[in-house]
């Protein structure tokens, strides 16, 4: 058992080798947030380097969304599992689209 030290923020006494579980919770939840910051730039890569790729294979091909497959030279990049469901902002989680098919998808 570690002797209580303490805690980083409010001195009081804890167990837990920084801070005490208040004061970690907090800790945790800014951190939360800035993390997810980093992960709205990773995402824009991410989706960027998916857009790429689909042009390699595709070229300005934009497999539609409730419309006929078409061409478009206006290619972005969407969540297939949303990230408010748990989706990754990783390459396997991109789907490519048009800019008016994306949202026509979003506002449906
Ligand atoms: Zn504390
Ligand atoms: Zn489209």
């Amino acid at each position: 058992m570690p002797r209580p030290r303490p805690c980083l923020e409010c001195r009081r006494l804890t167990r837990n080798p920084s801070r005490c579980d208040s004061c970690a919770a907090a800790f945790e939840a800014r951190r939360g947030s800035s993390t997810q910051r980093g992960l709205g730039s990773d995402w824009r890569k991410v989706r960027g380097q998916a857009v790429a790729a689909h042009r390699q294979v595709y070229g300005d091909w934009c497999p539609g969304y409730q419309v006929p497959a078409h061409t478009s030279t206006d290619l972005t990049g969407d969540h297939i599992t949303p990230r408010s469901k748990g989706g990754t902002n990783t390459p396997d989680n991109v789907a490519v689209l048009c800019r008016a098919c994306n949202s026509r998808k979003h506002n449906s």
